[in-house]
């Protein structure tokens, strides 16, 4: 398996997860020409397209990809939220049930985001195990056993961000009150068995409150992880086992 990053971050967000066989693609908050490169042009491998919430950054190229015939899979809120409940293409999945797209297995549950029915995912395939995938969301109220593989949102890191806001500002800030810091991130992580996991890969940094090399260290270190920063065209080994 291989985790492609076509682009992360608040100017958007879509990640692959490729087989040799089959394709799932994670949020589609990039142009669906982007998507389309991605993939050289041929959908034939993609089972489905999963989002988590109905912000821009995650969904903007939904309908582009409803009308290329990609089913795509959202909470109810969410299609709502896109007015893209009526599309035939648009398909509805419950929190904590667990559904099957092509070899991937799919369990959405809850998190906090100023969204109408945001999620966050685990996914099961047999080539990279399982995988968590949370982003846009201030802490995660779960712990998840036998993780292989983690795609993590390290947003900002308080400090930073505090140089560059006065205090009434930094309180009042949206993204500080929806997103995940870089500190929490790493107490997420270390909340969690991470005795089997091969990779840790941190997505949507901030342009202006963040520091790759600095946040990739911090977490490599309090984790002992493979860590690497979802940068746009990253493309990485992403197996149940190292090797
Ligand atoms: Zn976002
Ligand atoms: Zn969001």
């Amino acid at each position: 398996m291989k985790l492609k990053v076509i682009n992360s971050g608040s100017k958007g967000n879509a990640y692959i997860l490729q087989s040799q066989d089959e394709a799932l693609l994670i949020e589609c908050g990039v142009r669906i020409s982007d998507i389309k490169n991605a993939f050289n042009f041929d959908f034939s491998k993609l089972v489905g397209c999963i989002v988590t919430h109905e912000h821009g950054d995650h969904a903007k190229s939904i309908k582009d990809l409803m009308h290329y015939g990609i089913d795509v899979h959202a909470t109810e809120g969410t299609h709502a939220a896109l007015q893209t409940s009526s599309n035939h293409r648009a398909k509805s999945f419950e929190l904590h049930e667990t559904f099957k797209l092509g070899n991937f297995k799919i369990m959405p549950f809850d998190i906090m985001h100023d969204a109408v029915e945001p999620c966050g995912f685990l996914i099961d395939h047999p080539e990279c195990g399982k995988v968590l995938f949370i982003t846009d969301l201030i802490f995660c109220a779960y712990t998840f056993p036998n993780l292989n593989n983690i795609i993590i949102e390290a947003n900002y890191d308080e400090a930073i961000a505090k140089r560059k806001l006065n205090d009434m500002e930094f309180l009042r800030n949206r993204i500080i009150k929806n997103h995940m810091s870089l500190d929490t991130c790493v107490k997420t992580l270390k909340a969690n068995d991470l005795s089997k996991v091969n990779n840790i890969v941190l997505i949507h940094l901030s342009d202006s409150n963040s520091d790759e090399l600095m946040f990739k260290d911090t977490v490599a270190e309090a984790t002992g992880k493979t860590v690497s920063v979802a940068n746009a065209g990253l493309t990485i080994d992403f197996n149940k086992t190292p090797f």
